[in-house]
């Protein structure tokens, strides 16, 4: 391939915010701008530091996902560019994690899901991929799938805890915005 990218970090979105809370459109076509934006979501996700970013969460409304949950030191590091992704099969034992999320930064809450998922995607050589995902995994694809969704993982907290979260959230944006 002759395409060179030249990568740059993107402003990640900070909930409350719409486009967060938006379904993402399906993908139809890998196109040069798809790689690129692909490269971009990498870079944000790696720099930020994160293991999956949502194209929701750059403000752009398309159904792309990237995740690296490779954490270990001296590991080779293991990046996934994901177009359309779907869970096509889900365990019934279910894993709990404690999630945080690149747009509600340093808030964490237990979320339960199902422990294995198969997930089935198109990725940027055009060829239509499946994996079973588990651990770390499979709790981070699928809370990048529900981005695309419109849906955080403080959705599937209690409202009382949400809505303290949320609030700290517009605090912290308040702040943001005066600088
Ligand atoms: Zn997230």
């Amino acid at each position: 391939m002759s395409y060179v990218p030249h990568m740059s970090i993107l402003p990640i979105l900070i909930h409350p915010d719409p486009r967060l809370k938006k379904v993402a459109e399906p993908i139809e076509a890998v196109t040069d701008k798809l790689r690129k934006l692909a490269d971009d979501m990498l870079e944000t996700m790696y720099d930020a530091p994160g293991i999956g970013l949502a194209a929701n969460q750059i403000g752009v409304l398309q159904r792309i996902i990237v995740l690296d949950c490779v954490k270990e030191e001296g590991e080779e590091p293991r990046p996934l560019v994901m177009m359309n992704p779907e869970v096509i099969a889900e365990s019934d034992d279910v894993g709990v994690y404690d999630e945080g999320c690149l747009s509600i930064p340093e808030q964490y809450a237990e979320v339960e899901r199902p422990a294995v998922v198969t997930v089935r995607w198109l990725g940027l050589d055009g060829q239509t991929h499946e994996e079973e995902f588990d651990g770390l995994w499979a709790t981070c694809v699928q809370h990048e799938i529900d981005h695309l969704d419109g849906k955080l993982f403080i959705d599937y907290l209690r409202p009382l805890k949400r809505q303290m979260i949320t609030r700290k959230m517009q605090k912290l944006k308040r702040e943001l915005a005066r600088g």
